[in-house]
């Protein structure tokens, strides 16, 4: 059954204080069949919209009218909030939006949902109604479409997604032909959709325990080249692949949608070669966009892409410190998988040694410790080595990069007198 805090028990019966009945439905059903936590939780019931939200009221709860329109209220309670939308059908659907009718008839309601396993409704008490036995499908990993599949799909394209994002997390290989086939074929659809809601379900499938073999999946089938286009890296799977298989393999590594996307965009080529280099930031920061990530996420992404083929386990100690202080130590980590799953993954892959180096390097990120420049701005102007102005800013950089050269060592006296010679020698080149 369901955990079911005070705060649900009174979502529930102040729709029963009113004549109507709230079942639970979706993701927080088949979240307690599989006995996973839970994340949102979804309510269908059988009063309007209007009703539902008066009854909430009059209960004491307060309530969102999120989606009045198409019959979804969110009561919000100190437990968390609950979506609660009225059994509908859709009366008309053009692939993007539906226009919705209520109903009675839970059976009606079940009928638009997509998948078996996400028909399934449960009373509060625990009692599990699910009119296309879901259950043995989630069982059996297998994502099957209520319906015909293409007519489904022809429905609302972002289904063939939701096939896909599914399959990574509970389906079975191998993928059910005539789902993924009907998706092949609609596949032109998804140029329809948003380019936030692709993102969101390709983060969803790249938070799955292990996405490869769905990615492959969806490589196979034709959908990920409709969707991201200049992604596909030819050696992307056998990178994503090893990726996973050794941040599995570290339980202080947790799986990350973004470095798994970085996998799949993972640059092969030269390095340390600074044309390169520069294309890879360039392009990856334009992918990034593309798929309309955040900035932070952009950043992210682009510094992942970018620095990786920079980085060689052969590389001296000084220069890691470097990267570790210029990067930090979780982008420089990132980096560091991408690099090395890039080279172990594809022949002539690495030997016990190098896999040790690379493990060293993961293992130097773990234990940096941040240092911190001896000097501030305001140092250089109490010494009355520059007035304020930018020109202080850059005696300060000049420090820094004379201070990383030198492995962090020099102290504050040392920087002090290092800028003052910088000074002399600009007024003597001056003269
Ligand atoms: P999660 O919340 O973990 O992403 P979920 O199954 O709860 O998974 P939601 O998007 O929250 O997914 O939708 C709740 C339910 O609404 C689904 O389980 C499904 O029954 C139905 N649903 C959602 N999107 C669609 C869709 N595009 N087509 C048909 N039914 C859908
Ligand atoms: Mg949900």
């Amino acid at each position: 059954g369901i955990m079911v805090a005070d705060d649900t028990a009174r979502v529930f019966d102040a729709i029963a204080q009113q004549g109507g009945c709230a079942r639970f439905v979706g993701g927080v059903v088949r979240d307690a069949l599989l006995k996973r936590d839970l994340v949102d939780v979804d309510i269908a019931c059988d009063l309007a919209p209007e009703e539902t939200q008066a009854a909430l009221e009059k209960a004491g709860i307060r309530v969102i009218p999120t989606g009045l329109k198409h019959g979804t209220v969110t009561a919000i309670t100190d437990a968390g909030a609950y979506e609660i939308t009225t059994l509908r059908v859709d009366v008309l659907t053009d692939g993007r939006h539906a226009e919705v009718a209520f109903t009675d008839s839970w059976l009606e309601d079940a009928k638009r949902r997509d998948f078996t396993f996400n028909a399934i409704y449960c009373d509060l008490d625990g009692t599990i109604y699910d009119p296309f036995d879901g259950e043995t499908d989630l069982r059996d990993g297998r994502v099957r479409f209520i319906g015909v599949a293409e007519n489904r799909i022809a429905e609302d394209f972002l289904r063939i997604l939701r096939f896909f994002r599914f399959q990574a997390w509970f389906g079975r290989p191998p993928i059910d032909p005539v789902g993924a086939e009907a998706c092949r074929k609609a596949v032109n659809g998804l140029h329809d959709i948003s380019v936030e809601r692709i993102r969101d379900e390709m983060f969803k499938l790249l938070r799955s325990r292990s996405p490869a073999g769905t990615i492959n999946d969806m490589i196979g089938f034709g959908i990920l080249p409709a969707i991201l286009p200049k992604l596909i890296h030819t050696d992307c799977l056998r990178i994503m692949q090893w990726l996973d298989s050794t941040a599995l393999a570290d339980p202080a590594i947790q799986p990350d949608p973004l470095r798994r996307l970085a996998a799949l965009f993972a640059p092969g080529g030269d390095r340390r070669n600074s044309d390169d280099d520069e294309d890879n930031l360039a392009a990856a920061e334009r992918f990034a966009r593309d798929l309309r990530l955040s900035n932070e996420e952009t950043d992210r992404f682009a510094e992942m892409v970018a620095h990786a083929p920079l980085i060689d386990p052969k590389l001296r100690p000084e220069i890691v410190r470097r990267d570790l202080y210029r990067m930090g130590a979780a982008a420089f980590r990132d980096a560091v998988l991408l690099a090395w799953s890039a080279r172990a993954a594809v022949p002539p892959r690495c030997t016990r040694a190098e896999n040790d180096e690379w493990k060293a390097l993961i293992e130097a990120a773990a234990n940096w410790q941040p240092v911190k420049l001896p000097i501030q701005g305001r140092d250089i102007l109490k010494a009355g080595l520059a007035p304020a102005g930018p020109r202080v800013g850059a005696l300060l950089r000049q420090a820094e990069e004379y201070w990383i050269d030198r492995d962090f060592q020099p102290g504050r006296d040392e920087l002090m007198d290092y800028i003052a010679r910088q000074i002399t020698a600009g007024d003597e080149e001056n003269e």
